[in-house]
């Protein structure tokens, strides 16, 4: 049964999959764009580590979680998988060290004494781990993110900070907003960041529900949950 049941779940993300990565070369095509030019992130939070799992049997490289809590757990049964796994979620310093240990990218770097944090959780370490700045498209509290004004100076003290390497921008499109403007903006920080840190080429931006518009306006990297994975039993 639970055999049969794996199946089923592998059936139904399989397809899902298939639908995502047709979305993503249609906003390509569009947007007169490469495929290869977006990278997805398939979001996992309060999936299993069985879906994960199948995930990677898929092809899917990339996963990203927001609760160190859960993603430390989950990155420990998934080792060995190939996996490279994106933070995404709001970081308390004193989760740092547990983060550093096995993500690949933290995309939700906001303020200065994170940058500190990190820096210092991944000395002695051989491979950089790669930081986006989180930016803030609108004034509402809560949702995490440094004022738009403020990211290319927290993006130069990533660049310098040891063992740190920044990649580029992250924001997460306005709750009820227009997300083509919202976009529209981050594509004007990004390439504000990119003048102070040339080589941080990397737009993260785009969910299971305006992908399209993100990658219309630069996105390079897609973090999508729900259209792959199904809903989610609470908003997470
Ligand atoms: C949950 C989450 C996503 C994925 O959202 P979906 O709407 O399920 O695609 C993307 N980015 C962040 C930061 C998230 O927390």
């Amino acid at each position: 049964m639970i055999h049969a049941g794996q199946e089923r779940r592998r059936a139904e993300i399989a397809a899902n999959l298939d639908l995502v990565r047709g979305r993503i070369a249609d906003a390509c095509l569009a947007a007169a764009r490469s495929p290869d030019e977006v990278t997805l992130i398939v979001v996992t939070k309060t999936f299993p580590a069985s879906d994960v799992r199948l995930l990677a049997e898929l092809g899917v490289l990339d996963v990203a979680e927001n609760r160190d809590q859960e993603a430390g757990p989950k990155a420990a049964t998934c080792a060995g998988l190939g996996l490279r796994w994106h933070f995404v979620g709001q970081l308390q310093t004193n989760k740092v060290k547990s983060v550093a240990r096995y993500a690949h990218a933290v995309h939700s770097v906001d303020r200065p004494r994170l940058v500190e944090a990190l820096s210092r959780a991944v000395q002695g370490r051989e491979r950089e781990l790669s930081c986006l700045v989180q930016v803030s498209l609108d004034a509402a509290p809560g949702r995490g993110g440094i004022p738009r004004g403020a990211a290319a100076d927290l993006a130069r003290q990533v660049a310098a900070a040891p063992g740190l390497r920044l990649r580029g921008v992250m924001a997460v499109a306005p709750l009820g907003g227009d997300p083509d403007a919202a976009f529209s903006l981050l594509a004007t920080v990004a390439a504000g960041v990119r003048e102070a840190v040339p080589d941080a080429d990397w737009i993260s931006a785009g969910m299971s529900g305006d992908l399209e518009a993100a990658i219309a306006h630069g996105a390079t990297h897609v973090r999508v949950g729900s259209a792959i994975l199904g809903p989610r039993p609470t908003t997470g």
